[in-house]
């Protein structure tokens, strides 16, 4: 249609296919990508030429005109494509646990363990002293006993697959007993009356919203409830007028009537962290000492680690999931269960700073202060472009669903620049390399150092002296 308006000989001046894949982007794209993809790509950016030709009317674009056009069309469709691909950014948020983000950074020793030891040949199943196949990464489970005073303890792909292999396995054709102040959602897709419902549970109803007390429970057994659930509502808080039992209660409520009792604790805690300002966060240790028999959490959240499911209980219990056809379906592989090695090891010697959540909870406003002033001071010793920055109050999250009740003060970077908006100012640093993730308030572009590793400080002021 279009067509009838280009002359024959503006199309004889496109380059071929052939001749864009020797230009230096041609050979580059095939060289990262394939020399398939990189066909692909020139085809499809000379259909958007030959189109555009078409309604060029009457002038006659020359044979280089074409050319360069074409490499610059292939060269951004490459960029544009990649963009999807898994990439490091940095994350200036002042979330620490940003689901959105992967959560919680691994510490330089898990990753360094991770890389080392969980990406080759390793000892994954096997045992060095009888030549035979072992135990899977029996190391990772003692930690999780010392760590938790549990008898035993067994990782999965997330604490959702962990909630739902406990209630699949112990709770199918049963009456689960849960609170109408946990039936909570905690973000995305994880509904906890859904996840008993897709177990095979049914559900029995205690309570209510902000009141739920013993004798609530005891009737629920009455009429037949099996399992207690209880679900630490993570992402929010009930304040005023409220009630649930304390945890040991249930737990002798439970085991007088031989009622298994059930924690998802999610986030949870390996360490008291009221000295780093998070207070209500539910200590793993102190779930197991009350006598609850099952317990799940996370191992990307609070604890610091690698994107994983932990059930730590009793020991009866743990082997029969252990044993079960299902953990062969959601148990982790090798890397994971190095960088968790190398995480809890970081607990067990009671250096937790070594971990970045913890790391990063533990800065004080005055030191993130003195970060901010000493950041701008060394960007601003060889820096005379359009951007300039204030210091100004703040607060930093926890993220990930923890302590919701919790916000850390801090200082943030507050970036101005002498023409441009807050938003576009945004879009340039989401879209550099590496990406740098800011937040806007007030119109006002802010930086949180709180969530940026120090080694990410250099590569922070690169992407902001290339600001135009
Ligand atoms: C976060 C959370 C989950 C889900 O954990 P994932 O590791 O994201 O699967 C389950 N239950 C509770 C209480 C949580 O806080």
């Amino acid at each position: 249609m279009a067509n009838s308006s280009g002359s024959p000989s503006a199309y004889k001046n496109l380059p071929s296919v052939d001749e864009l894949l020797r230009s230096q982007v041609g050979v580059d794209i095939a060289n990262a990508a394939g020399h398939g993809h990189a066909a692909d790509l020139a085809r499809s950016v000379l259909g958007a030429v030959r189109d555009k030709i078409s309604g060029v009317g009457a002038t006659n674009p020359s044979k280089q005109l074409l050319f360069d056009e074409a490499v610059r069309g292939m060269a951004k469709a490459y960029t544009a494509a990649e963009a999807d691909r898994l990439q490091k950014v940095i994350n200036c948020t002042g979330v620490i646990i940003h689901t959105n983000l992967g959560r919680a950074p691994l510490s330089s020793l898990a990753k360094k363990k991770a890389f080392d030891h969980g990406s080759g040949y390793c000892t994954l199943e096997y045992d060095l002293d009888t030549g035979k196949r072992g135990k899977r990464a029996p190391r990772c489970e003692r930690l999780l006993i010392e760590l938790t005073g549990a008898e035993d303890a067994l990782i999965v792909n997330n604490c959702a697959a962990a909630a739902f292999f406990v209630l699949s396995v112990f709770a199918a054709g049963c009456e689960v007993a849960i609170s109408r102040g946990e039936m909570v959602e905690i973000g995305g897709d994880f509904r906890v009356p859904d996840v008993l419902t897709q177990s095979g549970a049914s559900l029995l109803e205690v309570g209510t919203t902000n009141r739920t007390k013993l004798p609530d429970y005891a009737e629920a057994i009455e009429k037949g409830a099996s399992v207690i659930l209880r679900v630490h509502p993570s992402n929010y808080r009930i304040i005023g007028f409220t009630s649930v039992p304390a945890l040991a209660e249930l737990s002798e409520l439970a085991h007088k009537h031989n009622v298994l009792l059930y924690e998802d604790i999610g986030s949870g805690a390996l360490i008291d962290l009221a000295k780093y300002g998070v207070k209500d966060e539910p200590l793993i240790a102190d779930s197991i000492a009350a006598g609850v028999d099952l317990v799940t959490f996370s191992g990307d959240k609070l604890l610091g680690g690698p994107q994983a499911g932990i059930i730590a209980g009793r020991g009866d219990l743990i082997d029969r999931l252990r044993s079960h056809p299902l953990y062969r379906a959601l148990r982790v592989g090798k890397l994971v269960y190095s960088a968790l090695e190398s995480t809890l090891h970081s607990y067990r010697k009671g250096a937790p700073e070594e971990l970045p959540v913890i790391a990063m909870l533990a800065l004080g406003k005055q030191q993130i202060r003195e970060r901010a002033e000493a950041f701008v001071s060394r960007f601003m010793s060889t820096y005379s472009g359009p951007l300039s920055f204030d210091l100004v109050d703040g607060n930093s999250a926890v993220g990930g669903g923890a302590a919701p009740g919790v916000s850390l003060e801090t200082v943030l970077l507050s970036v101005s620049h002498t023409s441009r908006s807050a938003e576009s100012l945004e879009l340039s640093l989401r879209t550099a390399d590496p990406p740098v993730i800011a937040r806007i308030d007030d119109g006002r572009l802010l930086l949180d150092l709180r969530t940026v590793e120090p080694t990410d400080e250099e590569p922070l002021m690169k992407v902001l002296t290339a600001i135009s």
